[in-house]
């Protein structure tokens, strides 16, 4: 190689050399700087979006946002803050559960979908956002209630979660899981929204009841007054006069 050449390909080496590295301090440096505003995912500092089982190219930010739009319409608005954790196993207390919200932790976990699927669906992002939706419901709802859980009982906080998961449902995918299950009734008498029917349905028979309840009872307005105490659920142990 002649020497000027050879000068001159060790001049560019060394420049492209410099650049690469100034390349790589400019990316350290911006990481280190817009750490404060990146803290956070779906532009809310507070919201992790964490776990070894992430599906790709789902937007876990669409959930919240659809979630928020909700309880917006209805006059409530919350700063979310919890870690969404899509983990790859099963918790072995929960094998039956597709999710849980831990409350005490802010931590909403997502399990693997096995055998068993929402309302017997093939799984599609539209079944899995709604899984995703119903413990962001809980977790909405905790927070009007000032993390107070037990100022509603049990079933009434699933009757929730499940009416606003079907109903935030697309419109065919919310046919299909209705025309599936076009045998189940609303609940006529409110008392039989009660611990025992909830420990005995199926959870794809008790979200249809509920969802179809919500309708028959105005929607979100009923889950409103529900939530603001302006109707009060009835008390399943006045059926025991003892
Ligand atoms: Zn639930």
């Amino acid at each position: 190689m002649p020497k000027a050449f050879s000068n001159v390909v060790v001049f560019v080496l060394l420049v492209l050399t410099i650049t690469v590295a100034d390349t790589r301090y400019l990316i350290a440096s911006n990481k280190i700087t817009a750490l404060p505003q990146k803290e956070g995912q779906c532009g809310y500092k507070s919201v992790r979006v964490i776990g070894d089982a992430l599906v790709d190219g789902f937007d876990y930010c669409r959930p919240l946002f659809k979630v928020m739009a909700y309880f917006r319409s209805m006059g409530f608005e919350f700063e979310p803050k919890f870690s969404l954790i899509i983990a790859s196993k099963s918790n072995s207390e929960q094998s039956n559960s597709y999710g849980t919200f831990d409350a005490e932790k802010d931590n909403i976990t997502i399990y693997p979908i096995g055998e068993k699927k929402p309302w017997n669906l093939i799984w599609n992002e539209e079944v899995y956002s709604s899984i995703v939706i119903h413990e962001m419901v809980h977790m909405a709802v905790l927070d009007i209630l000032d993390k107070n859980y037990d100022r509603l009982p049990k079933e009434w906080h699933e009757f929730i979660a499940y009416s606003i998961q079907i109903a935030l449902l697309k419109e065919r995918l919310r046919d299909e899981v209705l025309s599936k299950y076009n045998n189940i009734t609303a609940f006529d008498n409110l008392l039989n929204l009660n611990p025992i029917l909830y420990n005995l349905a199926a959870s794809d028979r008790f979200s249809v009841m509920a969802y179809k309840t919500y309708q028959a009872r105005g929607g979100s307005t009923f889950i409103r007054n529900l939530l603001l105490f302006k109707f009060q659920p009835p008390n399943f142990l006045d059926l025991f006069p003892f």
